[in-house]
């Protein structure tokens, strides 16, 4: 198949781009690096089935040769990211995802949407499954990714219901792995990387905050078998084991060795206390679960890490 990817050249991104032509697929990534790099993909450069187009999705874009399926990436996805760019991230769920669902209709190609555990906002209910509603600030600093990942999924809905257009949308949880900028801010590179270079561990609050970590390899095939096995209705992928991020912290010190300290600061704004997917849905759908442990894709990250401090 003929297969678009917007936001390839990003963490999750490259890894899809990389499953699907190892699939066989042709793959047309669709990137304005503001937050992807070039250099995620320069490894399958060299395959002719890697088309690499860049263009930011806010503004319309036209391919000529038929499309099949389009996952939908494209988006600032890293509180220190968004919150330096909300204006781009809100353009990028609404404008960008009216761009993408005008594509799916104009190719009738099926598109899957890149939604968040993020659109429960801070959880009152837990864990988290798709029928609940979430619990969003809209006005404060996480308002602009949520919100935006909210809007995006009203109108793949909405381009479904009207349209006919044969649409998937994903709720990811945390996911890690190679490939995440070090400097992003999120929790895993910045653990790794501070760990690595000697420096204390920079723990929001008093850590018993809890996130649940999912390895990108589980991820990327879960988002395949949505895409070619799923229904129209969001579904939740992401690891349940869920840990505490000052468990977290001492888990990145043992594995790396580091003497380092835990260093404690505020607690940011809004800041989800507890999150932690319910995956019913994926296993009975479609009989996914993650297979790696958090040790094992820790070991990983950590591998590629040390190359690239
Ligand atoms: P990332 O920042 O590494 O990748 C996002 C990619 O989108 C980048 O390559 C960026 O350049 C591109 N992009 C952004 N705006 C664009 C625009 N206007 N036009 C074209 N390209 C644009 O982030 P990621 O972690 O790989 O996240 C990928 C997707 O998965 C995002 O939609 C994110 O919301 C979603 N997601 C990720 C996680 C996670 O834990 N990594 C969790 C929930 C949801
Ligand atoms: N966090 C932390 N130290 C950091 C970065 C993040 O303690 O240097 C905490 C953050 O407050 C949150 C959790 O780790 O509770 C996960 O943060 P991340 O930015 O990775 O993603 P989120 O799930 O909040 O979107």
């Amino acid at each position: 198949m003929r297969i678009v990817v917007t936001g390839g050249a990003g963490f999750i991104g490259s890894h899809l781009t990389e499953a699907l032509l190892a699939l066989g697929h042709k793959v047309v990534v669709i990137d304005n690096f503001i937050t992807g790099s070039r250099k995620n993909l320069e490894h399958l450069a060299a395959s002719d089935n890697l088309h690499i187009v860049e263009h930011d999705i806010t503004k319309p874009i036209f391919l000529a040769d038929k499309v099949e399926r389009i996952y939908h990436l494209a988006s600032p996805a890293s509180p220190i990211d968004y919150q330096k760019l909300p204006i781009q991230t809100l353009k990028v769920g609404a404008l960008g995802t009216h761009n993408l669902l005008g594509m799916a209709k104009a190719q009738k190609a099926r598109i899957l949407l890149a939604s968040t555990s993020e659109v429960y906002g801070d959880p009152e209910i837990h864990p988290q499954h798709e029928g609940y509603w979430g619990h969003v600030n809209p006005v404060g600093p996480r308002g602009c990714y949520d919100e935006s990942k909210r809007f995006a999924e009203a109108l793949v809905v909405a381009y479904r219901d009207f349209h006919n257009v044969d649409t998937r949308i994903i709720r990811i949880f945390n996911t890690y792995g190679p490939r995440m900028r070090l400097n992003d801010g999120r929790v895993v590179p910045a653990f790794i990387s501070q760990a690595l270079k000697g420096e204390d561990l920079s723990v929001y609050g008093d850590g018993t905050q809890t996130r649940s970590f999912c390895y990108v390899s589980d991820l990327v095939r879960g988002m395949i078998k949505v895409m070619e096995e799923g229904d129209q209705n969001p579904i939740n992928l992401g690891n349940p084991a869920e840990i505490t991020i000052r468990e977290f912290a001492e888990r990145i010190m043992a594995l790396t060795g580091s003497r380092a300290r835990l260093s404690f600061g505020p607690l940011p704004q809004d800041d989800p206390k507890r999150r932690q997917p319910d995956i019913s849905r994926a296993m009975s759908l479609l009989k996914w679960q993650p297979e790696v442990t958090l040790e094992d894709g820790l070991k990983k990250t950590i591998e590629w890490a040390l190359k690239n401090v």
